[in-house]
Formats: C-alpha cells, sequence, structure tokens
C-alpha cells in the first residue's frame, strides 16, 4: 500500500527511532511496514525511504536504484531491505553530494558524505548482513541511517548557498554536478 509521506517540519521526522525485534521483524505488521515502504518508495521514484518518513518509529529503510528518474548518475542499487542498520565510516575521506529527499519537497543541497562505510543490518527474513559500501551508494546508505535518527540532509548542508530546487539545479546546477560526480563513480565504484 502506497502511504502519505511526511514532509520536514513534522516532528516524526525528528524522532529517533526504535530497534525492531526478531519477533516483530518475523511479524505481520513490520512485513506490511517493509512492503509499503517498498510501494511507496517506488511510487514516489525515491531511491530510498525510511519508516520516519511514513510516520512509523521503526529503524527500518528500504533502498533501490534502478534506473532512477529522479538521480540519473545513481548507480543500480538492488532492492535491499534494512533491518536496524549500524553503519560506520571505515576512514576520513568525504566527498561532496548533492542530495534531495523525498520529505524535502522541491530541494536540493550540497552534503559531505563518507566514501566508504561499513554497515551491519538485518534483511526482511532476519538474515544478518556486514558488507561495505562506497561512493554514492554509501551516501545512500548514510541519507537513509540519518533518517532513522531524525536527521534531515538539510541538517548536513554547511553551505547554504547551494540549496536549490530542482528546476534551478536542472537550469545552472545539474550538468556541472553530473561531470563532477561521474568522475567520482569512476574512480571509487559503488
Ligand atoms: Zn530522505
Amino acid at each position: 500500500m502506497i502511504r502519505e509521506i511526511l514532509t520536514i517540519g513534522h516532528p516524526v521526522l525528528r524522532r529517533r527511532a526504535r530497534e525492531i525485534t526478531r519477533d516483530e521483524l518475523a511479524g505481520a505488521p513490520v512485513q506490511q511496514l517493509i512492503d509499503d515502504l517498498i510501494d511507496t518508495m517506488r511510487n514516489a521514484n525515491g531511491a530510498g525511504i525510511a519508516a520516519n518518513q511514513v510516520g512509523e518509529t521503526l529503524r527500518v529503510t528500504v533502498i533501490e536504484v534502478n534506473n532512477n528518474p529522479r538521480y540519473p548518475y545513481k548507480p543500480q542499487i538492488p532492492l535491499t531491505v534494512v533491518i536496524n542498520p549500524v553503519i560506520e565510516a571505515l576512514d576520513d575521506e568525504t566527498f561532496m553530494v548533492n542530495e534531495g529527499c523525498l520529505s524535502v519537497p522541491n530541494l536540493r543541497g550540497e552534503v559531505s558524505r563518507f566514501v566508504s562505510v561499513r554497515v551491519r543490518y538485518l534483511d526482511r527474513e532476519g538474515n544478518a548482513h556486514d558488507e561495505i559500501k562506497r561512493g554514492l551508494t554509501a551516501g545512500t546508505f548514510q541519507h537513509e541511517c540519518d533518517h532513522l535518527d531524525g536527521t534531515l540532509f538539510v541538517d548536513r548542508v554547511s553551505d547554504p548557498t547551494t540549496f536549490s530546487t530542482w528546476e534551478q539545479f536542472e537550469r545552472f546546477h545539474r550538468a556541472a554536478f553530473i561531470e563532477r560526480i561521474s568522475r567520482f563513480v569512476e574512480r571509487v565504484g559503488s
């Protein structure tokens, strides 16, 4: 079921979501929430969505990039259901990336993200994963995990002059950004 996506200003986006127990994960309500997150993300052409964004303070986010029209430069990410993630930077290396968010309509901005992260999580069947993510994919995981701690990308925009509507991004900034980020993707992979 497609759910309403809550927007910046709604207090639930600023709450820390809580861990899901294994019993809860196996139960129908959480499995339904996962299905709803997938439907809602795909309907909105999002690269990911976290439970807070549909009003649930549980640590679950879903991520998928598949020829995404909102972010055509992003490397593909197969559908990934991420429960109780623990994310940590592997080193200090960061990169600047232009982000948007389904909960922050019509705004983009430049944020700093770690290039390499280790992420440990459970999938929807309860299997444990321990993976390294790099580049734009690492950035996507950081953005979604931030949601579960009540953090939005706008909090991480250090230079407010980079804020842009999607229309003005397309007109004035997209070409230079795509050139820069394509070189980055070639260098670090994803
Ligand atoms: Zn977001």
